[in-house]
């Protein structure tokens, strides 16, 4: 039977859009070339954050990690969740304003925060360099294995009667898709969740692909036990071009440590990059001089889709009938995930949503309205 939605792409934005789909009661197929969880999802850090660089961003990213706890509140080791909290290092004074400013904005909008000194910076962070001036501790952020919970959305999906077909889309057409080895998949609506790869099936969508290197240790148990990122990652996570790498560490649950972060524009060229690499330890050791003694076991990389104004793409593809589209998540996907495929439910089946989706719908940056067929 033909299904009611056809969605292209199995990470974690795929994986949510079939969970909330299929919870509203449409027919699910889910269309992967390579496996559950892969693409940005294998690459990203996990770290579940509320980022506030602008409203709609605090509006997404706080909402959705409302629906993360919602989901791992039964099972929390299936996801390998942890509620590690971030600590934004302040290295100087104009920093620690900066950190203030953040409280305000995240406090008034109910997110728990706290401005803290760098004494008490130093109790819970013993491995922080000396001489930074303190701390914007947010609580409620945390952190899971994306693909893992990718796996989890999908197989919930597929629990309510959703299929997943293994095979690369390789052309929209209307009414469905054409798969690499010519067959074809009808469907009523479609929905892209190839993450940078939707451009291959829709080259002219605003997204560019932003590349990024993650690290990983062996194990050191309680080495740190905050993620801890650097105020400056904000500057370095908003540069619209060039490369940048930013101070980002994560505790993860089996005592390793990840190393982020950098971003790099106009490279879709996957290797790991000795230069990059040595750029984000010699950044990650200005903070934690540790770091340095520590054994690095592999380094991996993964492109993020990145829209124009650094906000996802989540509704009717203004240029394509019965398309629909949620990508664009940029270096937040795996935090929004829940709240988009909520955002995408409730505009295909008029369920209910949390947020405004105005913000993020894709017709913000025009379209003509042409259709296929
Ligand atoms: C280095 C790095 C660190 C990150 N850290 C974080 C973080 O800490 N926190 C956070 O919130 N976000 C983070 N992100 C961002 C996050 O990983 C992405 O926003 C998110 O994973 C995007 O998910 P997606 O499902 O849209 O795309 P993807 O994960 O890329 O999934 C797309 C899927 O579609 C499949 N596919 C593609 N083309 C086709 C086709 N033609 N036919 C069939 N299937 C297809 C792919 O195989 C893939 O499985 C990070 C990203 C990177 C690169």
């Amino acid at each position: 039977m033909q299904p009611d939605v056809l969605i292209v792409g199995a990470g974690i934005i795929g994986a949510a859009c079939a969970d909330a789909l299929s919870a509203q009661g449409l027919r699910v197929t889910v269309i992967e070339r390579d496996a559950v969880g892969s693409g940005a999802t294998a690459a990203g850090m996990g770290h579940l954050v509320a980022m506030d660089d602008n409203a709609a961003e605090l509006a997404l990213s706080s909402h959705s990690l409302e629906l993360w706890k919602d989901l791992v509140e039964c099972q929390p080791q299936r996801h390998e969740y942890s509620n590690c909290g971030t600590i934004w290092v302040a290295a100087d004074d104009e920093e620690l304003e900066a950190a203030r400013a953040k409280a305000v904005t995240m406090s008034a909008h109910g997110l728990q925060c706290d401005v803290i000194g760098a004494q008490e910076l130093y109790r819970l962070e013993r491995q922080l360099r000396p001489g930074l001036a303190g701390a914007l501790l947010v609580q409620g952020d945390g952190l899971v294995y994306p693909p893992k919970s990718a796996r989890i959305l999908l197989a919930r999906a597929v629990a309510r009667g959703a299929s997943l077909v293994m095979g690369e889309v390789v052309a929209l057409e209307q009414g469905g898709v054409v798969l690499s080895d010519g067959s074809r998949v009808s469907a009523g609506q479609i929905v892209l969740a190839a993450g940078t790869r939707c451009l291959s099936l829709a080259q002219d969508l605003p997204l560019r692909p932003k590349k990024g290197h993650v690290m990983i240790t062996d194990r050191y148990p309680g080495f740190i036990r905050h993620q801890l990122v650097e105020l400056g990652y904000i500057k370095s996570a908003h540069a619209s071009e060039g490369e940048s790498v930013a101070f980002n560490l994560q505790p993860r649950p089996t005592g390793q440590v990840l190393i982020g972060s950098s971003r790099q524009f106009d490279t879709v060229d996957m290797a790991a990059e000795p230069s990059m690499m040595a750029r984000m330890l010699a950044r990650a050791a200005e903070y934690t001089p540790a770091l340095a003694g520590l054994n690095v076991l592999r380094c991996w990389t993964g492109l993020r889709a990145a829209t124009p104004d650094g906000l996802p793409l989540i509704g009717p593809d203004p240029s394509r009938r019965n398309v629909w589209l949620a990508t664009g998540h940029e270096g937040l996907g795996i935090t929004t995930s829940l709240a988009t495929a909520e955002l995408l439910a409730a505009q295909m089946t008029g369920s209910r949503a949390g947020i405004d989706m105005q913000p993020y719908l894709p017709s913000r940056f025009g379209g003509q309205g042409r259709a296929y067929g």
